[in-house]
């Protein structure tokens, strides 16, 4: 179960009939009046909100030591930042910040407005150097200290649904061609609100500041220009054409020299040796989880298996399944009806399935209690009219252990008669994870390793690499090319050997 975008619109919908207007705060760097879609006020508020969807649907990566890390990193660049200097007002300078360590392999740093700044893993293992997270952090701190979503938001008219998605896309790096087109496939609005990006001067603006609060931290900020090429070569590779995304960006070539320019600049006011924390960063990212982790379930051929959680249950031929932190999706191949799969607040299937009921104003023409490989289970099939139409649905709620998990199919009463028994034997198939093959599965990890030789990066790396992953992949991660010459002794991003 893993993260899901589309939710966070549907959260976000339902705040932005709370808030709107057009606020007028003071501009942190000059000091004149500022025009933002929201205040200051409603900025923490919606933060705080998207912040706890967030955390539910992407998931928090579970290392105390890495996570805390990134907190003092980013707190320690947050002394440096305009937003908590003396002369700033105080409802700024009162905010307190948080920094969060995602557990997705997809290549992504990004804010929310009040405060937030998230980094994936996928980030981590792509970065090289504690002052190349140092500039990524700074530069999240500014999208947040500059307000740059709400002044999107008033540019755009946007109201908070694009605000966050568009935030949510951050510094774009869809390293992972599933979510690439994922994004693609939400189709029309949704996709205009994911293309939102703050624009070029914004990310001119994030760039500057987030240079020089590195820098006056004490980073060799100049190391960030080496990142930000690296993302270039992951969109080049991934061959994604979407041009809006990158369209926003400054120019890279111009990117790269501005950032070198500014940190030498600002390294040269400072006066001490910049650091660049090489062997400090590669230490805590030392047995990093790469690519998807399959103890957070996983589909093989015609079958879905959870191993943390003890379960499987079948994927019929032909359909097609997305896991995400909080649920799995399924749908046969014309999309015509869609299967949730997610774990009831309730603790047995009857209040489960009163809770679903009640919620739906639902016309019931099936309900029973049942069981499911010999676990309790209550089934429940009916119709619910909205505006849009009838829609037809089947529920089983499973109770297994602590939990009641439930499998939600429904579509129109034109596409479900066809897909209903499907359906049922989805759920019908669900039961204990026995296979401890399966149960004992690991994700695949870095192992930071010094070379043991002279000789080219590519015939460092051993022979067999982690499925989804390729010899140029970790020639990204290490921010190297394939050919370049590696001498021994050089501190390496290899796969561990073992699973
Ligand atoms: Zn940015």
């Amino acid at each position: 179960m893993r993260q899901r975008l589309l939710s966070i619109f549907c959260l976000v919908s339902t705040l932005a009939l709370l808030l709107g207007g057009c606020a007028t705060e003071p501009n942190l760097y000059t000091g004149q009046t500022g025009y933002y879609a929201y205040t200051w006020e409603q900025e923490l508020q919606l933060g705080r909100q998207s912040d706890a969807q967030i955390v539910q649907q992407m998931g928090l990566y579970q290392d105390d030591e890495l996570a805390a890390y990134i907190r003092d990193l980013g707190n320690e660049l947050l002394q440096h930042s305009a937003i908590k200097r003396s002369d700033a007002p105080e409802i700024y300078q009162d905010t307190e910040f948080t920094f969060r360590l995602l557990d997705s392999d997809v290549v992504n740093a990004f804010a929310l407005p009040g405060g937030f700044v998230y980094v994936t893993r996928g980030l981590l293992s792509h970065l090289q150097n504690e002052a190349q997270l140092a500039v990524v952090l700074g530069h999240e701190i500014v999208h947040v200290e500059a307000r740059h979503a709400s002044k999107q938001a008033l540019k755009q008219q946007l109201g908070q649904i694009g605000l966050v998605a568009g935030a949510v896309i951050g510094e774009q790096i869809a390293e992972n061609k599933d979510f690439a087109r994922e994004m693609v496939n939400l189709g029309g609005e949704l996709f205009q609100l994911a293309t939102l990006k703050y624009g070029r001067d914004a990310e001119r603006e994030s760039d500057l500041h987030g240079v020089e609060y590195a820098a006056k931290a004490g980073y060799a900020a100049g190391e960030g220009s080496a990142f930000f090429r690296s993302l270039d070569r992951i969109s080049d590779k991934s061959g994604q054409s979407i041009p809006s995304w990158m369209s926003s960006h400054p120019d890279p070539g111009e990117r790269e020299k501005t950032i070198q320019e500014l940190a030498s600049q600002w390294n040269a006011k400072t006066g001490q040796t910049p650091i660049v924390g090489e062997e400090r960063f590669l230490a805590k990212i030392d047995g990093l989880v790469v690519g998807q982790n399959p103890r957070n379930g996983y589909s093989d051929g015609q079958r879905f298996y959870h191993p943390d959680l003890r379960f499987q249950f079948d994927k019929p031929a032909g359909w097609s399944l997305q896991n995400e932190s909080g649920a799995v999706y399924l749908s046969d191949a014309n999309r015509s009806v869609m299967l949730a799969f997610t774990i009831a607040p309730e603790k047995t299937p009857l209040a489960a399935a009163q809770a679903l009921a009640s919620k739906l104003s639902f016309e019931p023409t099936y309900a029973q209690d049942t069981h499911v490989n010999s676990m309790p289970a209550y089934a429940l099939e009916g119709s619910v009219t909205t505006q849009s139409g009838v829609i037809m649905l089947h529920a089983t709620f499973v109770q297994k252990g602590e939990n009641v998990f439930t499998f939600l199919g429904y579509g129109t009463s034109a596409s479900f008669p066809a897909q209903a028994g499907t359906i049922r034997s989805i759920a019908g198939s669900f039961e204990e994870l026995t296979n401890p093959d399966i149960l004992n599965i690991q994700p695949y990890r870095i192992a930071v390793t010094r070379a043991d030789r002279n000789a080219a990066f590519q015939d460092l790396l051993p022979d067999r690499l982690p499925p989804g992953t390729d010899a140029h992949d970790w020639a990204i991660m290490n921010q190297v090319e394939l050919d370049q010459q590696i001498e021994r002794g050089q501190l390496l991003k290899l796969p561990a050997s073992t699973r």
